[in-house]
């Protein structure tokens, strides 16, 4: 019989292993961490995810995460009201706002449509993006969803609801990264940066 590792150790590795991007090995070495830990840090650390998991919510007119709500960003009155851009993720926002290129508005669709996982329109926030556009002094909507399938066909689902209200739909651009090398992107990427050209 091999060795086993006592219950509470297991399960530690098992909990941290259903985390993303951590597979069985990095699981086991955190929780070797975890356990070296002096008890006041390990409990800080239990205690952050406990506390963060109860407080945070997400923001009733936007979708973005928050502790108070409406959110910071919602509430912000020095904030552009006649731009929406719209992404998939509240992670999205986070880095979105890292750029501050941006001062408008955001609607988190907590999720992108993707008939081959069950995902339609009405299994992500659209609708309420809808009933907010109406009355509002939204004059443009930027749709900043992935560039994947389910990331596009989300924009051309959500631009087909949008254009009839009048109001302005775009997309953002999609391309070459920076630093990047012709030679070295692939054709999707590159078609996509020749269809975004603009005039110089
Ligand atoms: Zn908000």
């Amino acid at each position: 019989m091999s060795y086993r590792f006592p219950g509470p150790f297991e399960n530690l590795v098992k909990q941290l292993s259903g985390l993303p991007g951590i597979g069985g090995k990095t699981a086991q070495r955190l929780a070797f961490y975890i356990l070296s830990m002096p008890d006041d840090k390990a409990s800080q650390l239990a205690g952050a995810i406990t506390d963060a998991k109860s407080k945070m919510k997400y923001c009733s007119v936007c979708g973005n995460l928050t502790e108070s709500d409406p959110c910071s960003i919602c509430s912000d009155e020095s904030r552009d009201r006649t731009t929406i851009c719209v992404v998939e993720q509240a992670r999205d926002v986070a880095a979105l706002e890292r750029t501050r290129e941006y001062n408008g508005l955001y609607h988190v669709l907590h999720g992108a449509i993707s008939p081959m996982d069950g995902i339609g329109p009405d299994d992500i926030n659209l609708k309420q993006l809808i009933i907010r556009l109406q009355n509002s002094d939204v004059k443009e909507v930027i749709l900043a969803t992935n560039p994947t399938i389910e990331g596009e066909a989300t924009a051309m689902y959500a631009a087909r609801l949008i254009k009839p209200s009048g109001i302005r739909v775009t997309r953002i651009a999609h391309g070459i990264p920076v630093g990047g090398d012709l030679e070295y992107t692939d054709e999707v990427t590159l078609s996509k940066a020749m269809d975004g050209r603009r005039d110089l």
